[in-house]
């Protein structure tokens, strides 16, 4: 594993690159995304992309509610209806022990190629993703155009949320 860039690391802000079309067969690309997994699993998040490892690559991973672990390569999505936007609680990997509250879609159509925690060769998707998924997915393609969920926050909720970071 490696360590998680906490911010405000400014690699967190890059903007990361397109896997090429047969990353799969590239031992480089493999090693960068089992270690992101391994990091996942050891501080126990939800999701976590390569770039929160240093690795400024268009993949992350992601749980859903029953615990299963798969990887998105290049991914983009659209929401598939902007009435179902929510407020949920988000926490980072990048941002220990604090949590604030984002606006996400519910239900959006993703399109990403596919992977499993062995690494399998991708599938390319195109689905829809509603509930912990959605927000996950949400949250990572983020990460990977170098945005935080900091910055979704209202701007009081902000200010006290990197006071707790600071003071943590
Ligand atoms: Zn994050």
């Amino acid at each position: 594993m490696s360590p998680v860039l906490v911010y405000p690391n400014p690699t967190l802000r890059e903007v990361s690159k397109e896997l090429p079309s047969s990353w799969w067969y590239i031992k480089s690309y493999l090693k960068k995304m089992k270690d992101a997994l391994e990091t996942m699993r050891a501080m126990r998040g939800a999701g976590i992309s390569g770039i929160q490892i240093g690795e400024a690559y268009r993949f992350f991973w992601m749980l859903d509610e029953q615990g299963n672990v798969e990887l998105a390569a290049n991914p983009s999505f659209v929401p598939s209806d902007k009435s179902l936007l929510r407020y949920v609680r988000e926490g980072c990997l990048s941002f220990p022990s604090v949590w604030g509250t984002v606006k996400r879609y519910n239900n959006i159509l993703a399109t990403y190629e596919r992977s499993d925690s062995s690494l399998s060769k991708p599938k390319l998707v195109d689905v829809e993703l509603t509930g912990l998924k959605a927000h996950v997915f949400q949250h990572e393609c983020e990460h990977l155009d170098g945005k935080l969920f900091i910055d979704n926050l209202f701007p009081s909720e902000r200010e006290k949320l990197l006071r707790q970071l600071r003071a943590s």
